[in-house]
């Protein structure tokens, strides 16, 4: 497709670097998210920027991905890591940047997709200065995250009110799940458009192998019963709940069951300081003998970690999406997972897995127990969940949505209003 055809996109992720590898710095979701929507959309014709803010000295300011996609570091604030409530003061410059950018480049981004909060704000300011059409998901709400915890922080009321008024103005809210949706509705505003587009998965790249074959590749032991955690170290991951459960199985009292915690941490950061206290709780409940720390699993692994797991577990508290669940599912291996947010719409409990009250870690061990107790059952489920990736959460088919979408929206926006016949 000749140039002067594609239509350029901006995607804005300010706090999550879709450039930078996944399982390091907070690096989760979100990242894979914007980077995996960013190199679908350049192959279905769109020229696709991803902007970020820099948070490293020697990052490099431009990184190319694919032909046509490729990530903008722009300078806004310290270039260092800032926790993302800390990261709101900066936007003003990140704007001026964007704009600044845009001038030097020669491009106008006629859409945007703007990623978490902060970005929503970035997008609504840059509205006031040009003609664009703002597509927004928000991969967390506020006003579901502050019911869950304790310490609510300071910058919690702009946040609230970012995320009403982009919900209000946005030409289309991107919702991952028809629990998003819901809670959209009932916690934020009943104003505003929502289409409901799922997040995806390589379902090539994350494929049924055979477990002994996935075992050989890792060392694991063959025969042993084997739970697997993937994601950040954070509380509301609910990893605390899963090590508990873990205790009070029967598999585990019989000896026959390994528990893999994977993924990244920084030691002293929040994340080191969650690791820190689940090993605490690891050594406490006598589990640190059946119990590994594989630390940040690389993409090449990861795969093989899902195909050699017999079960995958995601214990979070709450969960917007939860894109660990599909690529176990894609990977042929059954979820058990908390009852809560995007986990009720990918995870079909006895069929794909089983889905538990969060935070519950006596349903939790029952779960286990019933799925590793089984291992034709656990086989069938792995089955099933496969099939229901490949049907409905397969990265081609999410991006073709999307780009239909942002398509249809521009088309809606620049269209001629049509003149109201008279009385
Ligand atoms: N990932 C990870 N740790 C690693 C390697 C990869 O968490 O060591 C990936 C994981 O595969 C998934 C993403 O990070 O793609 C986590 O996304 P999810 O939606 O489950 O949680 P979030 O980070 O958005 O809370």
């Amino acid at each position: 497709m000749a140039t002067e055809d594609r239509k350029h996109i901006a995607l804005i992720s300010v706090h999550g670097d879709p450039a930078v590898e996944i399982g390091k710095e907070e690096a989760g979701g979100q990242n894979v998210y914007v980077r995996q929507v960013g190199e679908a959309l350049a192959k279905r014709g769109w020229t696709v920027d991803l902007f970020t803010r820099k948070s490293h000295r020697d990052d490099r300011e431009i990184v190319e991905h694919t032909p046509n996609c490729r990530t903008i570091r722009l300078v806004a604030g310290p270039e260092e890591f800032i926790p993302r409530n800390d990261i709101f003061d900066y936007l003003p410059t990140f704007v001026n940047e964007f704009l600044k950018f845009q001038e030097r480049e020669g491009i106008h981004y006629p859409v945007i997709h703007t990623n978490y909060w902060l970005s929503a704000w970035v997008g609504m300011e840059l509205k006031k200065y040009q003609p664009l059409v703002q597509l927004h998901t928000y991969h967390s709400l506020g006003a579901v995250k502050y019911q869950a915890v304790e310490a609510i922080p300071a910058i919690a009321t702009t946040r609230l009110n970012v995320e009403k008024t982009c919900l209000e103005t946005a030409e289309c809210i991107v919702a991952t799940s028809p629990q998003e949706r819901e809670h959209m509705r009932s916690l934020v505003s009943e104003r505003g458009t929502i289409e409901i587009i799922p997040c995806g998965t390589d379902i090539r790249r994350f494929r049924a192998m055979s477990k002994a074959e996935a075992r050989g590749q890792l060392g694991l032991e063959q025969d042993r019963n084997i739970a697997f955690y993937i994601g950040r170290f954070d509380r509301r991951k609910g990893i605390e709940t899963l090590v508990r459960a873990i205790a009070q199985t029967q598999i585990r009292a019989q000896g026959n069951l390994q528990l893999i915690i994977g993924g990244g941490s920084r030691p002293g950061r929040s994340d080191g300081i969650e690791r820190d206290r689940i090993e605490g709780i690891v050594n406490e409940l006598g589990l640190s003998e059946i119990t590994t720390f594989p630390g940040r699993i690389s993409d090449e692994l990861l795969p093989v970690y899902y195909a050699a797991a017999d079960v995958s577990v995601v214990p979070s508290h709450y969960e917007p999406f939860g894109l660990v669940a599909i690529e176990a599912m894609a990977s042929g291996t059954p979820v058990i997972a908390s009852d809560v947010g995007g986990l009720q719409f990918t995870v079909k409990s006895e069929e794909t897995g089983l889905l538990c009250p969060p935070k519950d870690d006596g349903a939790f061990a029952e779960a286990i127990d019933r799925i590793l107790g089984d291992r034709e059952w656990r086989d069938r489920l792995g089955q099933a969940a496969r099939a229901r990736v490949e049907a409905k959460f397969s990265w081609d088919g999410v991006a073709s949505q999307l780009s239909d979408l942002y398509s249809r929206v521009l088309a809606e926006k620049t269209a001629p209003v049509p003149l109201k016949a008279s009385a």
